[in-house]
């Protein structure tokens, strides 16, 4: 048996991939193509001491990415598990961190890299940062050819930053340095050496993999903002078969502090039994649930905190768990655990 690593590559599509529908026009609007053009262009995987292995998937634009995918995603990787040393997923920037906040979910008991990525310029074009993403996710992937430590998570690689993917943001639509993870350390610094910040990184699992296979899909997320009206939010509680909502609210997890308002919020926990959850609309930070009046009183009303969850940790991880079946109070009480990594434990929850 031959000692070479092999890797799964899952194409999905993305900027990565990409190419001007029009051949006369480069900048006719870019569209999702098929991982054999892509292919052409990754020499580089020749010189790369491992194996790889595209499985191909219906190229997209991220933008149309949804929860059956995902699961369509994790059993890709739960059927060829044991035949790789790790995973790559070629993905579209745009929702990739919802895409890893997915999979950490989803696949559970992993004790392999699962390194998602993609790319701001199309690997077909000069200056573009898809071959750098996409050979070093392919080395993270590899880990004993490359001397690294394994790191048993699903993470993103961008730019030189592997990020934990449900802790991870999209900071920029243009830059190299698309994404950051500003309420947790980055998992490993990409440069002439690799460092690996072995700390931070998850335990492997010594169980089998196991996959979810549903998500809740009658779920929410809108942000608070000055003179939203209470008669929206109404009509946002009353969406037929909503089971949850997340909420983003400003700074250290405040709100307007009128009756009508707070009224809308009570009738929707109280007799909706909604779960609203409280997470901020700064990049950086965590939620207070006490710190402010304008907080405690959605905390009163049985709003519960995200604390420093990312919007889409706390929106993904709410389909996740509705999705399990779990009654409304153990979703509220697991929303708060941390299960993946997603939450710091330390973070103020009441
Ligand atoms: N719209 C593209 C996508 O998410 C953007 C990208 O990949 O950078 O598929």
């Amino acid at each position: 048996m031959s000692n070479i690593e092999k890797v799964c590559i899952i194409y999905t599509g993305g900027t990565i991939g990409m190419l001007p529908p029009k051949k006369n026009n480069p900048l006719s609007p870019l569209v999702p193509a098929t991982s054999e053009n892509l292919k052409k262009f990754a020499h580089f995987l020749e010189k790369l001491p491992v194996e790889t292995v595209f499985y191909e998937m219906d190229p997209i634009d991220s933008s149309d990415m949804n929860p059956d995918y995902w699961i369509d995603m994790a059993r890709v990787i739960r059927n060829n598990y044991n035949q790789y040393s790790g995973f790559v997923i070629l993905h579209g920037t745009d929702t990739m961190t919802y895409t890893a906040t997915a999979l950490s979910f989803l696949l559970e008991n992993i004790d392999k890299p699962v390194v998602i990525t993609g790319s701001q310029i199309p690997i077909t074009k000069a200056g573009n940062d898809a071959a750098q993403n996409f050979a070093s996710a392919v080395m993270f992937a590899a880990p004993d050819t490359f001397n690294i430590p394994v790191i048993p998570e699903v993470s993103i690689f961008f730019n030189n930053k592997l990020l934990r993917g449900n802790r991870a943001k999209k900071i920029s639509s243009f830059g190299y340095a698309g994404f950051d993870s500003y309420n947790y350390p980055i998992l490993a610094d990409m440069g002439e050496d690799i460092f690996v910040n072995k700390t931070v990184i998850r335990k492997p699992s010594e169980k089998k993999i196991f996959i979810y296979q549903n998500l809740e899909k009658n779920v929410f997320s809108f942000d608070i903002f000055p003179g939203i009206a209470h008669q929206t939010i109404r009509h946002i509680f009353n969406i037929p078969n909503l089971k949850g909502v997340v909420l983003k609210t400003y700074g250290a997890g405040n709100a307007p502090t009128d009756h009508k308002f707070l009224k809308e919020i009570e009738t929707a926990v109280n007799k909706k039994n909604l779960v609203i959850v409280n997470v901020t609309q700064c990049i950086k930070g965590t939620v207070k649930p006490k710190r402010y009046d304008a907080g405690a009183k959605l905390l009163s009303r049985g709003v519960i905190s995200g604390a420093d969850m990312t919007q889409e940790a706390a929106l993904v991880k709410m389909m996740f768990l509705l999705g399990c079946g779990y009654d409304i109070d153990t979703t509220k009480k697991l929303m708060q655990k941390d299960l993946r990594g997603e939450i710091s434990a330390d973070a103020p929850k009441k």
